[in-house]
């Protein structure tokens, strides 16, 4: 359900002020304090700043986040800026010689290591900035029987893959690390993971026993005494079709509370981006014009998937409310106002793709040319991942809200 304040605002703004994202940032602050209540206090939550990298997002989280795990050079710089002093977790493939250097002189806390050749720039690039103690996570692409995934949607454990090191190359890293009986610039401080997406927390709970289990293994098999962390990573599965259906936080946190039980001595700590960010965000935006063609009605929007490519990434109906439009300054034209009642609608953007569909064929009690529709959901991987200067249109207006202040 949309809030009072996006719904105001979404309303107030003019015509040529949309498209425009609207953030609720009090409600992504209540979400946010209600998942680390959730969560057993000594477990770590990073969020995956990918997933919406906004400043003022970024800050909202702060008080409720043991750090950030960044993906690039320009995330690690971004988000030191942004929230200074926050613990970094550094992960992603193809990190250059120049983003790992730069990365120890700004002080990242953790480096999540994707291959030994990876593993290898980074110690000489400690050892030629003097450290000689860099704590290292190897990321492991660990082998998960598919029904542990149960209905992943983007499963990347276990089968070929660009992202981490198969478990006989983290036997092959060891040597290289200080902690495995060898000397070094890098620590080997634990094992950290992800490996799918969209995942229930019973799914979740299945894959983070897998990973904790195999991170003992390995220490207990080689004597790594400093091995102590093990990142489950992120994936928290979202649900699209029924936004009011969250990830169950309470049930995940309890399943996380039993794990730690389970290895003392360690801390666990998970990294998710989408379920964190997904719900405080809305993409709003007028229609510009109804037509019928081939018997199917189409609505016209201003915007489209250049702004909010995540219906077109996850071929999905990107859910929304329609908020009529009803005052006389919003039709003025001398002509009838295009609309479709109790009918299915396909609502489409402003770009000259049959690929710019934001939501296929969903029945609508009516729709009008001036009516504004909110998208849902728009708060993660939405703006940041679209093509936004394909066809030149107008960038949208951003808007961050914050807590009214109370009546004096
Ligand atoms: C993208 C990513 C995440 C966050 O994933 P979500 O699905 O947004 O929770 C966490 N860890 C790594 C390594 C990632 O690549």
């Amino acid at each position: 359900m949309i809030t009072s304040a996006v719904r105001t605002l979404a309303t107030e703004l003019t015509g040529d002020d949309l498209p425009a994202y609207v953030y609720d940032l009090p409600a992504l602050r209540a979400h946010a304090r209600a998942v680390r209540d959730a969560l057993p206090p000594g477990l770590e939550l990073y969020y995956a700043a990918k997933a919406n990298p906004a400043p003022p997002v970024l800050r909202t989280l702060a008080p409720h986040v043991t750090g950030y795990e960044v993906a690039s050079g320009g995330e690690v710089e971004h988000v030191r800026a942004a929230v200074p002093g926050a613990p970094l977790a550094f992960g992603g493939p193809g990190k250059t010689e120049g983003e790992l250097r730069r990365a120890l002189t700004l002080g990242v806390e953790r480096f999540h290591v994707e291959s030994e050749q990876e593993l290898r720039l980074l110690a000489g690039a400690a050892e030629d900035a003097g450290l000689d103690a860099v704590d290292v996570l190897l990321r492991v692409n660990l082998p998960l029987a598919s029904d542990e995934l149960g209905g992943a949607a983007l499963a990347m454990g276990g089968r070929p893959s660009p992202f981490g090191l198969d478990p006989e190359a983290v036997q092959r890293c060891l040597p290289l690390l200080s902690g495995a009986g060898s000397r070094g610039p890098l620590r080997l401080r634990g094992i950290h993971a992800h490996l799918a997406s969209g995942l229930d927390a019973p799914a979740q709970l299945t894959v983070a026993a897998a990973i904790a289990d195999w991170a003992r293994k390995l220490s207990e098999r080689h004597g790594l005494d400093e091995l102590t962390e093990v990142n489950v990573g992120g994936g928290m599965g979202v649900d699209y079709a029924r936004p009011d259906r969250r990830f169950d936080w309470a049930a995940y946190g309890k399943g996380m509370a039993d794990l730690a039980l389970r290895h003392p001595g360690r801390t666990l700590r998970i990294e998710p981006g989408r379920a964190l960010t997904v719900y405080c965000g809305w993409y709003v935006t007028e229609v510009l014009d109804i037509k019928h063609s081939g018997g199917e009605a189409f609505a016209v929007l201003r915007g489209g998937t250049h702004h909010i490519r995540t219906p077109a990434t996850k071929q999905h109906d990107q859910p929304f409310q329609v908020l009529p439009m009803d005052t006389t300054a919003t039709w003025t034209r001398p002509w009838a106002r295009p609309a479709v009642r109790e009918e299915p609608v396909t609502l489409v953007g402003q770009l000259c793709t049959p690929k710019d569909v934001l939501a296929r064929r969903v029945q609508v009690p009516e729709l009008r040319a001036g009516d504004r529709v909110a998208f849902a959901m728009a708060g993660a991987y939405a703006w940041n991942i679209s093509h936004h200067d394909f066809l030149m249109h107008p960038r949208p207006g951003f808007h961050y809200l914050e807590r009214r202040a109370p009546p004096q």
